[in-house]
């Protein structure tokens, strides 16, 4: 099975109430093999809500206590992460996942950049939160920027 972040799927879970739309996946939604999920709906926030960027360094700093993450008005929010990146770790024995297609540049779903915590629109290499708890698992991350219509495929069978 594989895990999907809600938002390429349609999924209206983006912190503005919006999705992200990708043809390729949404193609393919109703697969048995695909697993929805919103790591922040999870980990118990609202959509909408505040947008949120890890201050420094990336998921795996928030995961040891090392980084926050703080919402666009200062609050401190890295609780729901990890209460979102636990509950993803728990579905990846739940239904056997064998990899996971994550929206790039999330502070939970970004597999190789995410938003520097400037809330600038820049970004720097790095993972998000849920990302860097499905990568100590061992889950082959993909995102929507990189994989191909063959991967996806291969992945599906
Ligand atoms: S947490 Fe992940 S699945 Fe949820 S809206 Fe953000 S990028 Fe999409």
């Amino acid at each position: 099975m594989i895990l999907v972040s809600a938002c390429l799927l349609g999924h209206r879970t983006r912190y503005d109430g919006g999705s992200n739309d990708i043809a390729l996946l949404m193609e393919q939604a109703n697969h048995t093999q695909f697993i929805t999920f919103c790591p922040e709906i999870m980990g118990g926030l609202p959509t909408p809500r505040p947008a949120a960027e890890i201050t420094s360094g990336s998921g795996d700093d928030v995961l040891i206590g090392q980084s926050t993450v703080l919402d666009k008005n200062g609050k401190d929010v890295t609780s729901f992460f990890i209460c979102g990146a636990e509950k993803s770790a728990q579905l990846t024995e739940k239904y056997n996942i064998t990899a996971a297609i994550l929206k790039q540049r999330s502070p939970s779903c970004g597999s190789l950049k995410i938003y520097d915590g400037t809330f600038s629109h820049r970004t720097k290499p790095g993972m998000g939160v849920t990302a860097a708890m499905l990568h100590k698992l061992g889950i082959p991350l993909y995102s929507e920027e990189d994989i191909t219509p063959e991967q996806l495929q291969k992945l599906l069978k």
